[in-house]
């Protein structure tokens, strides 16, 4: 059990490792405050290989918390298009705004403060306080609970929340301990020959967790620094720890996607400021499977007057909780020719707007649930 595991054995040998195993990545060459920030929040539910190129251009377009807090929605979304789970960059504009306003611009460096600002729970605040201020905190995701209830052979359900709780406070006093002991904390920021660092420490156990102690398939015990203190591999329970409470199942929903053209616009939409996908741009879509003429009677009912019609490929996209099962439609629509002021009207209720491809991939982010019809634009 991890409550009664020594974890200082586990310090030297994860530590040797990460110094020679350590992936170069771009947000661990100049670990500012912003950086850890944008970078923790960027690889929330994120791919590494995936962040990186996004992180480049986030940065580069907005390159301290001050810009982030001037920037406007539409920009900040566009930076973000594709890499899903808006909200996380909704609040961390929402965020920049308060460090501005409240905190002088400076990211605050005190854990507790770090938990005031919107979209930074536990792990993001023990992230920014020990990777860039090499303060003694924790910072506890996934990866740092499946390879501690793997080393202890703690088969608690590690969705649990006492058990990540226990894993802070067991952390926590580890790290505390390890820098009172060392004369080492962040005053000198862990460069000191000898000296203990929480950043090395607490990226050294999440990369253990990426590369080593993975979290599907098989662990590669046989390259890992903790083959011989880690108890779920003598006792050959690796396959059955950690233990895991399995998700609700997704929700399924249907939808029919219209690509409404005008020309060589198609017609986009802008999805309300709450919910998922707040604010982002979308193909104009309608809930359950349409048929070919249920589809021209809703685009005439729009105030557009279809010439020509025909079906696309289905698509499915899977968010975290509901998957969109689509159907879709290219519908040709005459050329700003309204039949009726009545037409005109409808049409101004629906909002949509009519962008070409070079305007959409500058200005308008598509989320990726459409990416299978972009190449249709
Ligand atoms: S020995 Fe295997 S199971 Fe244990 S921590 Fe290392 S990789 Fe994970």
């Amino acid at each position: 059990m991890l409550q009664e595991y020594d974890l200082t054995q586990l310090i030297q040998p994860l530590c040797g490792w990460f110094l020679q195993n350590a992936r170069k990545l771009p947000w661990r060459d100049d670990p500012t405050p912003y950086h850890v920030w944008v970078s923790e929040i960027m690889l929330q539910q994120t791919r590494v290989e995936a962040v990186k190129n996004y992180y480049t251009r986030f940065i580069k377009a907005l390159p301290d918390i001050s810009a982030l807090a001037q920037c406007e929605e539409d920009v900040y979304l566009k930076l973000w298009e594709g890499l899903g789970y808006y909200s996380r960059v909704r609040n961390l504009h929402a965020a920049a705004v308060q460090v501005m306003e409240e905190y002088d611009g400076r990211i605050p460096d005190d854990y507790g403060t770090l938990l005031k600002l919107k979209g930074i729970g536990s792990y993001t605040a023990g992230a920014i306080a020990s990777l860039a201020y090499e303060k003694p905190e924790p910072a506890v995701d996934g990866n740092v609970l499946r390879v501690l209830a793997r080393v202890s052979a703690d088969d608690t359900d590690i969705m649990n929340p006492s058990f990540r709780k226990e894993t802070e406070q067991r952390l926590r006093a580890l790290l505390q301990y390890c820098c009172e002991r060392t004369g080492s904390n962040e005053k000198n920021n862990g460069q000191e020959a000898g000296s203990f660092s929480p950043r090395v420490f607490n990226q050294a156990l999440m990369e253990l967790g990426a590369l080593v102690c993975v979290p599907n398939g098989a662990p590669n015990c046989e390259i890992c620094p903790w083959k011989d203190l880690c108890r779920a591999r003598k006792m050959e329970l690796t396959d059955r720890i950690p233990v895991r409470t399995k998700k609700k199942e997704r929700r399924k929903e249907e939808k029919t996607i219209l690509l409404i053209r005008d020309g060589d616009k198609i017609a986009l939409h802008k999805r309300p400021a709450k919910g998922l996908l707040a604010g982002l741009y979308e193909f104009p879509n309608k809930e359950g499977h349409l048929s070919e003429s249920q589809v021209i009677s809703l685009v005439r009912s729009m105030g557009y007057s279809p010439l020509r019609i025909k079906r696309l490929t289905d698509s499915v996209h899977i968010f975290s909780h509901v998957e969109w099962h689509m159907i879709a439609y290219s519908v040709l629509v005459e050329e700003e020719a309204f039949a009726t002021k009545e037409q005109k009207q409808r049409a101004a209720m629906e909002e949509l707007v009519f962008a070409d491809a070079k305007e959409q991939k500058e200005h308008y982010a598509l989320p990726s649930a459409f990416a299978a019809y972009r190449k249709d634009i």
